[in-house]
Formats: C-alpha cells, structure tokens, sequence
C-alpha cells in the first residue's frame, strides 16, 4: 500500500517520497538516520511565507549533515535512512503536536505559513511525511531482528555555530537519554582525538519531549543508540564532511566492533 494512498493532499505525484535511503544491503551493526537531512517544501506549501535566505538556514535543516550522513553510510557500510522535507514542515525529531513540531518560530524567525493551521492540516503533514520516515525506520529494524543482525542506532544531527546570539565551542557532540553505553565509548574516543572540543549532551540532550527518533527506535526498542551533532561551520563543504565522515567511520567501526555482541535489538 502506498502511504499516501488515495488521498494526496500534500505532496504531488511528481514530488520525491520523504524517505531517501543508502546503502540498505550494507552490512555494518550500524543503522544511520537523519531526520534533519533536506529542506524540500511541498510545492502546496509555498515558501510557507519565507524569504529564500531563511529556507537556506540552520531552522529549515540541519546544515552538512547530508553530505556526512551518505559519505558515513559508504565508509561504514551502514544502511543510512534520510527524510527530504525541511523541518519547517514537519520535524521528524519532534513528538506530532509538541509545539516545536510544526514550529511557528524558529530561533527568532517567524514562520508565517505554520501559523494558525488547522488540526487536518497538521494530520496530513504527519501522513504523508513524518509517519512514512518513522515507519520506515521501524520496518528496518524489524527486519534487522528478523535476520539476527545487530543494529546499533546512529542519528545524526548538526548544529548551528551562533544559536541567539551565543557562540557554541562544542566542535561535536554525543546525545543521550537512557542509554549511555554507546555516548560513552564515542566520548572517549571523540576527546582521545586530541584536537576536538567534545560535548557531553550538550548543545542539546535527547528527551522525550525534544527527540522522537532515540526514545522510539533507539530506547523502546532496546538498541543501542547514541545522537551525534556535528558543528555546521566545520561541515560546511564538501571537504569538511568527507574528513568528518572519515574520521567517524574510523572511530564507530573501532566502537562497532567492541559492541557487536550487545547490539540486538530486544524487540
Ligand atoms: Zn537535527
């Protein structure tokens, strides 16, 4: 069945799907997300009421990160699982209905086409955009399990250099909630690089309120997860995310390899 099935009220049958994936025979324990991967606008939305220099910015997607996300998953060997739409839309990482879901501001900008829509109208950004991703995510798993192989959940993120107006020195970060088994091995070997300033759950820790993907893939399920969230200005170009990807398929494979035995999932 097809997820939007009769009723297409949002996306057009010449629209790409919000889910792009990679490498999905790829071997490796090691299953990539990234919900904050593009900045498409369905055609029906407009520019939600945006000027073009906002749509390019940290609030529409998360700057980088793409280019490190599919660059990782070839190096690693990793099924990697992208959502396409701009998290102006719909944010994949928001619980449906928290307000930061279909956000109305976003740091200190405005997003005038989120603003007043109707209870449909939010269902159908879900349908036909945040569920299909989420579902996708959970079939994989699924059959993951189903063919005993191990699956340690990755979900990459950027963040912006300036947030408000403070500049964050964080170069890459670790998230996490429940689970610190992988956080902890990935901060060791992050500050044993020697040249990185490492967050530790900051600029941002994962909760229930704030995240969706770890507490629903990675925590209900019992994998073992971990949040990474690399500083936009050092993934800006291409260069930046080919020797960010590298060094991380490095470090995880190392990681991979000590986790093996722990990394299937429960349920
Ligand atoms: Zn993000």
């Amino acid at each position: 069945m097809d997820d939007a099935a009769d009723t297409t009220l949002l996306l057009r049958p010449e629209e790409v799907p919000p889910v792009r994936e990679f490498n999905a025979g790829g071997r490796s324990p090691f299953l990539l997300t990234c919900d904050h991967y593009g900045r498409l606008i369905p055609r029906a939305l407009g520019d939600l009421g945006l000027p073009e220099s906002e749509l390019v910015r940290h609030i529409a997607w998360d700057i980088g990160i793409a280019g490190v996300a599919e660059a990782l998953s070839k190096h690693l060997d990793a099924h990697l699982i992208a959502q396409r739409y701009s998290r102006l839309v719909i944010d994949c990482n928001r619980p449906p209905g928290a307000a930061s879901s279909i956000p109305i501001l976003s740091e200190a900008t405005t997003i005038p086409g989120n603003e007043g829509i109707s209870r449909d109208t939010a269902e159908t950004r879900r349908r036909e955009i945040f569920d299909p991703y989420h579902r996708r995510i959970d079939a994989i798993i699924d059959q993951r399990r189903q063919r005993n192989m191990p699956t340690i959940l990755v979900s990459l993120h950027s963040f912006t250099p300036v947030y408000a107006g403070i500049a964050r020195p964080w170069h890459i970060a670790a998230l996490y909630q429940r689970d610190k088994t992988l956080p902890l091995l990935l901060l060791q070997a992050l500050r044993a690089e020697g040249d990185l300033v490492v967050g530790d759950n900051e600029p941002y820790a994962v909760s229930d309120v704030t995240d969706y993907t770890i507490p629903m893939h990675g925590e209900a399920r019992g994998l073992v997860n971990s949040g990474i969230e690399i500083r936009q200005d050092l993934i800006a170009d291409e260069n930046g995310q080919q020797q960010w990807a590298e060094r991380l398929a490095r470090i995880l494979g190392a990681i991979g390899e000590r986790l093996r035995d722990i990394a299937h999932p429960i349920r």
